[in-house]
This record gives structure tokens, sequence and C-alpha cells, in this order.
């Protein structure tokens, strides 16, 4: 198959793209770098059928041939980051995926949205199943991000009601593995660097706040089963191995090996309590639910994160 995937360079897209290669696909990745990583790329390049565009996904591609999938994954996507660039997270999420949209209609594609677990919000069911409405505050600082992510599923399923598009919709639930950039910002990246350089890792708030992390070889599986199945309703991806943020700083701390006090931070404003994924959708259309547990995915992260030197030596 031929797909066009946008967010190449992120830390999803790299491991989706590298995966669609290695089952012998064509992908042509675009991405415009602001908040993914050129070194990514490497793990693609010596791939034949691989073929990269820099551009901005706000905007109508100028890409030629026909494509058999229009999978769209750029978007900022930690928190610090898409506070820092509000108006493009929305328009990357709101007009690049309509221009993403036309292009799959255009040219006789299927459409595939890379959206979150953040629409549910900061969630009063727990743990969140897909018909949860979710709670979000519509003028909070995250809005700019959880409330583009919404209009793209709407508009999404939009197009689908009206012109029969093929479409895919996933809820993807704190993801974590190789290849994030450790200035992100995110909990695990923070931790992991913290942990790395010898400081005290930053806990928001008194830390009771929970997640349930994934590692990122069992989303990619979950994605390409997904692109198999014709369900074109959102469906949720995530591990359902739910940490309050203390007990996930005091299990980096032990597998990296340090043992520092615990700096606590301010908690962001409309900072969600507790997210937990229900993935019996999943389970029961897709065979699938994550392999791999959460302390074996922070040492293969560690151990990256070691290798590559980009956080700076053990203490
Ligand atoms: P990431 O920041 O590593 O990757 C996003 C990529 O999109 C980056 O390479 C960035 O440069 C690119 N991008 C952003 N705006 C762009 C634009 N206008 N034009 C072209 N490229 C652009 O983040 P990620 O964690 O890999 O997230 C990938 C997708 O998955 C995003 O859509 C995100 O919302 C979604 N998601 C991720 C998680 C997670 O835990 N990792 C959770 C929920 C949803
Ligand atoms: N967090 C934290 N310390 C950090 C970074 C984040 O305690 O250094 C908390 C944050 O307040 C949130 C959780 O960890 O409660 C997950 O944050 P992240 O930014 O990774 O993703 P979110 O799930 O909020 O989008």
């Amino acid at each position: 198959m031929r797909i066009l995937l946008t967010g190449a360079a992120g830390f999803v897209g790299s491991h989706l793209a590298e995966r669609l290669l290695r089952e012998g696909h064509q992908v042509l990745g675009v991405d415009n770098f602001c908040t993914g990583q050129r070194q990514n790329l490497e793990y693609l390049t010596p791939f034949a059928g691989f073929s990269f565009f820099e551009a901005d996904a706000e905007r109508p591609l100028e890409v030629a041939g026909a494509f058999d999938w229009v999978m769209h994954f750029a978007s900022p996507a930690s928190p610090p980051r898409y506070l820092k660039m509000p108006l493009e997270t929305m328009r990357v999420n709101a007009e690049g995926t309509r221009h993403l949209l036309e292009l799959a209609l255009a040219r006789k594609a299927a459409f595939f949205l890379a959206s979150t677990s953040e629409v549910y919000g900061d969630p009063l069911v727990h743990p969140q199943p897909e018909t949860y409405w979710g709670n979000v505050n519509p003028i909070g600082p995250r809005s700019v991000y959880d409330e583009a992510k919404r209009y793209a599923e709407t508009l999404t399923l939009a197009y689908r009601r009206t012109y029969g598009l093929p479409v895919r919709i996933i809820r993807i639930f704190n993801t974590y593995g190789p290849r994030m950039d450790p200035e992100d910002g995110r909990v695990v990246t923070n931790f992991i660097a913290q942990a790395l350089r010898g400081e005290p890792l930053t806990v928001y708030g008194d830390g009771s706040q929970t997640r349930s992390f994934q590692y990122v070889d069992d989303l990619v599986e979950g994605i390409v089963r997904l692109m198999a199945v014709d369900y074109p309703e959102p469906v949720n991806l995530g591990n359902p191995e739910e940490y309050t943020m203390l007990e996930l700083a005091r299990l980096v701390q032990e597998l990296a090996g340090t043992s520092l006090p615990i700096a606590h931070e301010p908690l962001p404003q409309d900072d969600p309590k507790q997210r937990r994924p229900d993935i019996r959708l999943a389970r029961e259309l897709l065979g699938w639910e994550p392999k791999v547990p959460v302390r074996e995915g922070l040492l293969r992260t560690i151990a990256y994160f070691k290798e590559k030197g980009t956080i700076g030596r053990l203490p």
C-alpha cells in the first residue's frame, strides 16, 4: 500500500512508519519538525519505500499520486508544547484534518485520525469507555488541544456520514518509549531525564493524580490491527496499568537506580485527576491488548536514553 503519514518525525509517527515500511508498504512522511526530531527519520531513510516531504500539515499538501491511506498523526502532543503553540495546535487538528480528509476523498484513500484520551477531559467516569462524552473545559488552556481533537473526530465522522469515506479514529492514552524528545516536558521523559541527570524528580501537585502508561509497540500493533477492520467510530488504545504520579516517580527512581527526594511543583490548571482506558472494545474488535508491562517498557526507554547519551550521564 502507499501511505501518507503526517507527523512521521515524531515519537509515535516514526515507530508507526517503521512498522509499515517493515511490512513492505510505501510511506510518504510529512513533518514540519515543530515538535519532532530529525534524528527520528534515521530509522526510516534506510527503507527504499520511504520518502519524506517537509511541509506544514495545516495547509493543503502538494503531493502527487494515489494513496491507500492518509494517516494524520501531526500535532504537538505534550501539554507544555501545545500550550506554547496554541493556535498551531488548533490549526493542524482542525484545518489540517479538513485538508487531509479532502485529500483522502480525492485520492480514494481511507483516512486514519490519531485522537486522544484528552477528549475525556477531567473524566468523571473511570475507567473511560468510548461511550463516555467527557468533561472538557472548553475555554481552559488545555482546550486548544482537547477541543481541536474533539472537532477533528466530529469532522472525520461527518465526512464518513456525508461521503461514505472509510475512516478510523483512535483515542491514544499516555504512550511512552524510545524516540521521545527528552525535552518535551511529558511526565515519563521528565522523570527519566531527571533521574539520569541526578536531579530531583518534579511531581506536580501532591502526585495523587493518575495516568495509565502504554508502551509504543503496543500502540503500533493496535493501529495496524485497526487498519484491517472496518470500524469508523473511536477506539481506545491504552494500557490499563494505572499509577499515581508519586508511584511513577518512585518506580522510575528504582529502575534508574537513584533515590533523591521528590520536588513538588504546582499542579497545572485543569490537569485531569484520573485516567485509565476501558479497552473492552479493542479487545473484542481487534483481539488486541497491551503486552509490555510498564516496568519492562520503562527499562527499555531508560536504556534507550542512556545509549543515545542525549540526556547526560548517570550520576
Ligand atoms: P510528537 O510531538 O513526538 O509528534 C508529533 C509530530 O507532528 C512531530 O514530529 C511534529 O513535528 C509534527 N507536527 C506537528 N504539527 C505539525 C504541522 N503543522 N505540520 C507538520 N508536522 C507537524 O508527539 P507524539 O506523541 O508522537 O504524538 C503523535 C500523535 O499522537 C499526535 O497527533 C498526538 O496528539 C497523538 N497522541 C499521542 C499521545 C502520546 O501519549 N504520545 C497520546 C494521545 C494522542
Ligand atoms: N507531571 C508531573 N511531573 C512532570 C510532568 C508531568 O507530575 O514533570 C504530571 C502532570 O501534572 C500530569 C501527569 O504527570 O498529572 C501526566 O502529564 P503529561 O504531561 O505527561 O501528560 P497528560 O496526561 O497530562 O497529557
